[in-house]
């Protein structure tokens, strides 16, 4: 293969433009097996991982310059210049050493935040078909290498840059490389030389999404020298840590700074009109700019923003943007897929329903021991019935120790197993070669494949599907002796809705037998490499050409949790509502099971089919969406309205979904939720948040903890305000009184550094609060401090304001020096904020109702932090560097007191409050 020689990779070669044996020559591969295994082994030690680099080139030093942004840190060099300047150059190196720590803290806490979006992208896995050997695997996507021959399929993320070699209606959406949404047929014709890459029909490139069709290529590029990797070079995929919320309060921020700095010019300007010496006045206004701005607040969201992300994680709901956090605590309405997320998509057939008798098929799980019995075992009807279910079919039981489980679709899994139950040979497929197929879909809702018959020698179809899409294409029905007969579709139906009121998932099975001619569509060659793209094989071939054979009836018994998560839902105020493809009579059971629906005379109108809602007229679309609790038989366009719907009425939709289809759904939810097990990469891609366990629990339980998160980062803001307000204002007092300042700008600094960092920090940590899901859910445009929380936080800052003048006076009215008794205020407000603390881990329970050392974390920062005040008020050196001197016994008692009274107002507020948050 040509190296460049500079970095080892192959020239870049416009493989675009390249015959497909051209490209096959030049990457030394094989069109049909692949490559070998040594050889792809071989190669992954050459081109390394097919992975783009975690995280941007340069994003450490983009992290660290940041911190300087804030407008607060510029200020303060400017404040440490102007110090110097002065001559006080202790001072001027507190505060440029303060600028240094703010900024490495600032920057530890932001990479930490970022690292764990990062890692949490990186547990998404994505996988590949390739084909080496001659066989073919799934791998791991980053193990692929240039020269691989790979399969995709609708549903599929594109793994590598490939050189088409064969393609099937395939259809790219190309937005994530080109920006244009519409998706991009494509074909394996050769291109000229220059032609751009959204025009470069034969490739298909890494990153991008199959929305239709399926097809093979070449692996030309893998990492970062595909199309997404240059990308990814150029502009960086650095995780975005902006939510509304983020983004509010840093606009809230921005404009109480510019209003503060104002405040502090203003000051100064008084000061020296007053004469009050220019140095004081200065640092006076220093201090209430350094003291009132609340700088570390936006910070201090991501990061508890950041915390949520991890333990939903550990719960198994991984978040894709960061926003879902937020809105899950918002949550009015769940919409959830029925099969694999409320049952176990673990599927037995229970029953056979053939039109002369009815079976019953005895056994548990995929081990293919139990018999079908109840009926005449001879019967034609229930043989192709059977044949059917086992040969339109991809999927495949695999037997490892005594344990059976099922590759595939586990629908199909149950039909392969009652197959073998009634003694189907294993090779059945293998019998009846498959020439050509209609893949199921849940828009068509049905299977057909085209087979050699081994009988007849002719050309036979199977079909299966719901009963109600299958029995459209039949005309006729297969009797127990072998005869067709017209097909009392009434009959039918009625024997589907009996099977499927018992929860039981219903299929019905079809055939064309070989007609005398030998051949159900004479103008087809089946012959060629491919015999599924040979063989012209479509929908309009089937229509009443079909005749039933039967039904198979399977039980996928309801998730352990779903009816627990559903009732937690219903008592959190959250409406729960199934939508699913399956039949609206076991959709109906199966929601009776998990208390899903209401009984008696309420239960009018909660459950619609598909037919009822495209029958609804515009105007009573709203109510009678809102009203139901089943949607079935529900495609996924109408999944869309129904998202819409909900929202229009003011509801926060949380919506599951796994296929290609459901992706606009997915968008539209404001929790568009993903199958990480059963889902579709498009799917995924489409979501906010990726359920791991596929299990609507999972659901529950992120609910819960987005509710927690935003407790936490109530709780933040309410204790961090009354700080800076109370330094604000203790500030602003002492200028406007012409008086001694009881707290310097430096010791300002030291208060707010250690405290956010030992103590604010510490409320992310918070366990969620009991009764969380008790609650209604929050309303998305309530602000974040309600008028309760704003009057207790004018309450602590008053109490803050008047606290430290108390203390300060009465140390200068002692006699103590002006270290002491500023060392005394200061020693307050870290007091109070700490007892404050307790108060704020919840804003409804009393103190001591919440557990003293129920969160180790604040246990741990208040000892950080007595810590820090015992240095900074006995250690020889912080007393020289921050103006501070040793306390008397009776000082700390005043501080003490003072610190209690707070903790008692705030427990009486909270006790004449006692509302929710
Ligand atoms: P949900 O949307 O809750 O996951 P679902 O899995 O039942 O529900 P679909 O997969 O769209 O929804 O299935 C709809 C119907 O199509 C089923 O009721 C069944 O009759 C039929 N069906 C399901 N899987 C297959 C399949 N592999 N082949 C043929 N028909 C199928």
């Amino acid at each position: 293969m040509p190296l460049d020689t500079g970095t080892g990779r192959p020239a870049p070669a416009a493989h675009y433009g390249l015959a497909a044996h051209e490209v096959v020559l030049l990457l030394e591969t094989d069109p049909r097996r692949g490559l070998s295994r040594e050889e792809a082994a071989l190669r992954q030690e050459t081109y390394g991982p097919n992975a783009l680099p975690a995280a941007a080139r340069g994003g450490w030093l983009r992290l660290v310059l940041r911190q300087f942004q804030h407008p607060l840190v510029h200020i303060l060099i400017a404040a440490g210049a102007i110090t110097a300047a002065l001559g006080e150059y202790v001072d001027s190196a507190v505060i440029f050493g303060v600028v240094l720590v703010n900024a490495l803290v600032g920057y530890l806490q932001e990479a930490k935040a970022e690292a764990a979006l990062d890692s949490l992208r990186a547990m998404v896995h994505t996988t590949a078909r390739v084909v080496r050997g001659g066989r073919e695997e799934t791998v791991p996507s980053e193990e692929l290498v240039p020269g691989d021959l790979v399969r995709v399929e609708a549903g599929d993320k594109v793994p590598a840059d490939l050189r088409l070699l064969r393609s099937t209606g395939l259809h790219v959406d190309e937005s994530a490389l080109t920006g244009e949404s519409v998706p991009v047929a494509k074909d394996d014709a050769v291109l000229a030389p220059g032609t751009p890459v959204a025009d470069r029909l034969n490739m298909v490139h890494s990153g991008t999404l199959v929305t239709a069709g399926d097809g093979s290529g070449i692996v030309v590029a893998t990492g970062p020298e595909t199309e997404l990797g240059e990308i990814h070079r150029l502009v960086g995929a650095a995780a975005t840590l902006a939510t509304p919320l983020t983004l509010k309060l840093a606009a809230f921020s921005r404009v109480l700074t510019v209003v503060i700095i104002g405040l502090a010019a203003l000051t100064f300007a008084v000061g020296v009109a007053r004469d009050q010496g220019v140095v004081d006045t200065f640092t006076a206004a220093v201090a209430l700019a350094v003291g009132a701005i609340p700088e570390g607040l936006p910070a201090a969201v991501t990061i508890t923003l950041a915390i949520g992300v991890g333990r939903m994680a550990k719960r198994r709901a991984l978040i894709r943007r960061l926003p879902a956090v937020e809105t899950l605590g918002s949550t009015t309405d769940i919409c959830s897929d029925k099969t694999g997320t409320l049952t176990e998509n673990q599927m037995t057939v229970r029953k056979i329903w053939t039109p002369d008798a009815l079976y019953e098929v005895t056994g548990s799980g995929y081990a293919p021991d139990g018999a079908v019995r109840g009926g005449p075992a001879a019967s034609v009807a229930l043989h192709w019935t059977l044949l059917a279910g086992a040969c339109c079919n991809d999927a495949a039981l695999r037997h490892e120790g005594d344990r059976w489980s099922v590759l595939g679709d586990p629908t199909e899994g149950a039909l392969l197993v009652a197959a073998r139950k009634a003694g189907l040979p294993d090779s059945v497929r293998d019998d009846h070669p498959r020439l050509a197929a209609i893949p199921f879909s849940s828009d068509r809702r049905y299977m057909a494949t085209l087979h050699h018959d081994p009988v007849t020698g002719g050309q036979l179809v199977l079909a299966k599907g719901a009963v109600e899409e299958l029995s459209a294409l039949c005309t006729g029905r297969l009797g127990a002796d072998g005869t067709v007969r017209p097909l009392d579709r009434d009959a039918l139906l009625a024997a589907a809705e009996a099977l499927a009121a018992a929860g039981l998932r219903v299929l019905a099975t079809a055939v064309r037998l070989p007609d005398p001619a030998g051949a159900v569509a004479p103008d087809a060659p089946a012959t060629g490499p491919d015999p599924r793209s040979a063989v012209p094989f479509d929908d309009d071939r089937l229509t009443g050409r079909l005749v039933l054979t039967g039904l198979q009836a399977m039980l996928d018994p309801p998730r352990a949790a779903a009816a627990a998560a559903v009732r937690a839902c219903h008592s959190a105020g959250i409406t729960v509502r199934m939508i699913t493809g399956d039949h609206a009579a076991t959709a109906r059971s199966i929601a009776g099971g998990l208390d899903l629906l209401p009984t008696g005379a309420a239960e009018d109108g909660r459950v619609l089919t598909g037919r009822d809602l495209a029958a609804l007229p515009a105007d009573a679309y709203p109510d009678a969406v809102d009203r139901a609790r089943v949607y079935a038989r529900v495609s996924p366009e109408q999944k869309l309205r129904l998202v819409e719907a909900l929202q229009d009425r003011g509801r926060v939709v949380a919506m599951t979904g796994d296929g290609v289809n459901d992706a606009p759904a997915l968008r539209q939810a404001d929790i568009g939720v993903a199958m990480g097990l059963g889902g579709t990469e498009v799917a995924k891609d489409a979501a906010d948040m990726v359920l791991t366990d596929d299990d609507f629990a999972t659901i529950e339980s992120a609910v819960e903890e987005g509710r927690g998160v935003f407790d936490n980062l109530t709780k933040f803001v309410v204790w961090t305000l009354p700080t800076n307000m109370g330094e604000g204002l203790v500030i602003l007092v002492a200028i406007l009184l012409g008086a001694t300042l009881p707290i310097l700008p430096t010791q300002i600094l030291w208060i707010n550094m250690t405290t956010a960092v030992a103590l604010g920090l510490m409320l992310a940590f918070e366990p969620k609060e009991p009764g969380i899901m008790t609650r209604a859910p929050r309303d998305p445009a309530r602000p974040l401090l309600t008028g309760t929380l704003i009057v207790r936080v004018l309450l602590v800052s008053a109490l803050l304001v008047a606290g430290s003048w108390w203390v300060f006076s009465w140390e200068q009215g002692m006699g103590s020096g002006l270290a002491e008794s500023r060392t005394a205020a200061v020693n307050l407000f870290v007091a109070v904020e700490l007892v404050y603390l307790f108060s704020c881990r919840s804003l409804t329970r009393p103190v001591w109702r919440i557990g003293w050392f129920s969160n180790p974390w604040v246990v741990g920062g208040v000892l950080a932090q007595v810590a820090g005040q015992l240095a900074l008020t006995y250690l020889p050196v912080m007393n020289r560097l921050f103006h501070t001197a040793p306390l008397g016994a009776d000082s700390w008692l005043r501080i003490a007191g003072v610190a209690v009274l707070t903790s008692a107002a705030v427990a009486a507020h909270k006790y004449l409050q006692r509302q929710p948050m």
